[in-house]
């Protein structure tokens, strides 16, 4: 039975000649592959008794040509967040809208003035392309721009803290992301730390005494982005530290985190800090990240007086940590929106979603449970109900986004099982099983979004009845 069987699958060669496979644009190495682990697989099954009909020879080149298509995809691929967490951190931070992404597209696609002053016919700066911008749009007199915001931190201190003593609050000496300690980057930098005040309170007086009894040189300040402490707490506004500085004849550097560019008024964005805030405080430096309220690419960004950015830009640091021509070309673009605050709103992504109000968030969580309902009542019921989400990567963490979710309660499927089938879906859907339901929160999905959830639970809902 089983040898008969064996013998009876279709050979290599044959099957690679049907036109399911033959007809495919898939390149021939796929489908080879595709075909030999189709038929392994069907030989395992014949050999565990688990297989006692051969499919049909259109089904097993069928589900060659599924194998040869997952071979094909890319490891690193888009996925649907319906987590509701706009910054999400594992899910690559801030989306970028269409005109950022079309500028990255047509500056991978050929050459580009990157480094190339085009009116001199000369060598040009790669800061360029945004020096200028993010002056207008800060009111600094210089910036540039790296590879991440834990960089440019780490240029600022490597390139202007270097064997000076840098006084910081023991309530700011945290930790983002893991691995990034500010007490341990400082050492690497080669700035010398000097901790000032205690956890959960810290004075002017503390930052005074360290400048005139223990050589403070400069004063830098760390957004406590990730984390709130409670109760009794101090901490001294940047102004006052600025104008202790003046005083003192000492520079002040700031590490903002999340560099939202304006604030809650202008954009209908969570209130936080925002950079407007630091530089009219006056701060020397001001370093933060391009893709958190910023809304643009990984990159991190610093601003402030020419003679620090100056230093920065000629340090050889700045080599390692260069910021690459894609990344320019969208955070290029994603600024040129903010010359617009309203345009910004609209056209950044982050920004839209972060604005969204909650009473518009129901009229749209209604409509996508209308839309499955209506299509999958059989096998799964649908609710809509108020939920809480949150900004995420390490921004503004005590400001709640209230928002609405739709609820799935699958009949003859488990709830996990439905989590996973949707999780390992062509696009990948990401949502979370709260109390033996799954919730997607509309926040963060778009309307292409609701057509791929709507195949995959065809597929999946479809299976299960
Ligand atoms: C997020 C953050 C960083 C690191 O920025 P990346 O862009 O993730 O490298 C550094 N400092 C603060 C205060 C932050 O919030």
């Amino acid at each position: 039975m089983e040898k008969q069987l064996l013998q009876q699958l279709p050979k290599m060669d044959l099957l690679l000649a049907h036109p399911i496979l033959a007809e495919e644009t898939l390149p021939y190495y796929a489908r080879k592959e595709g075909a030999r682990t189709a038929l392994d697989n069907l030989r395992r099954g014949i050999l565990a008794g688990a297989i006692t009909v051969l499919p049909s020879e259109g089904a097993i080149a069928a589900d060659a040509l599924h194998r040869a298509e997952l071979l094909c995809r890319p490891h690193l691929q888009r996925v649907i967040n319906g987590t509701g967490v706009v910054l999400h951190t594992n899910l690559g931070r801030s989306p970028l809208g269409k005109t950022a992404a079309q500028a990255v597209y047509n500056a991978a696609l050929g050459y580009s003035n990157l480094e190339y002053d085009l009116a001199a016919g000369r060598r040009g700066s790669r800061f360029s392309h945004i020096e200028g911008l993010l002056c207008q749009l800060t009111g600094t007199e210089a910036a540039l721009a790296v590879n991440n915001n834990a960089a440019a931190v780490f240029l600022m201190l490597s390139a202007l803290a270097a064997g000076k003593r840098v006084a910081i609050s023991r309530g700011e000496l945290v930790e983002i992301g893991g691995s990034f300690r500010v007490p341990e980057i400082m050492a690497r930098s080669g700035a010398v730390l000097l901790e000032v005040g205690t956890t959960n309170k810290t004075h002017l007086s503390d930052y005074r005494r360290a400048i005139e009894e223990q050589g403070a040189e400069i004063l830098l300040k760390v957004h406590t982005s990730n984390f709130q402490i409670v109760g009794f707490t101090e901490e001294v506004p940047l102004d006052q530290l600025v104008a202790l500085g003046k005083e003192k004849g000492i520079p002040v550097f700031h590490d903002l985190g999340s560099g939202a560019l304006y604030s809650d008024s202008t954009l209908g964005v969570p209130e936080g800090p925002t950079v407007e805030d630091s530089v009219r405080a006056g701060a020397d430096v001001i370093c933060f990240s391009g893709d958190k309220l910023l809304g643009g690419p990984q990159a991190g960004i610093a601003i402030g007086k020419k003679n620090f950015i100056e230093a920065m830009k000629r340090d050889q640091f700045a080599r390692v940590v260069r910021i690459d021509k894609l990344t320019l070309a969208a955070l290029e673009a994603t600024l040129q929106h903010y010359r617009d605050p309203a345009l910004a709103a609209q056209a950044i992504p982050t920004l839209s979603m972060l604005g969204a109000r909650q009473e518009d968030l129901k009229v749209q969580a209604e409509a996508l449970r209308a839309r499955l309902a209506e299509h999958f009542s059989a096998a799964c019921t649908f609710t809509i109900a108020p939920d809480v989400g949150e900004v995420g990567g390490g921004s503004l963490p005590s400001v709640p986004l209230p928002t609405y979710v739709v609820e799935l309660s699958p009949l003859a499927l488990r709830v996990e099982d439905l989590e996973e089938g949707l999780r390992t879906w062509s696009v990948p859907i990401i949502g979370r099983v709260n109390r033996g339901r799954y919730l997607l929160d509309v926040r963060t999905l778009v309307q292409e979004d609701w057509d791929e959830l709507e195949r995959a639970l065809d597929h999946i809902l479809g299976e299960s009845q």
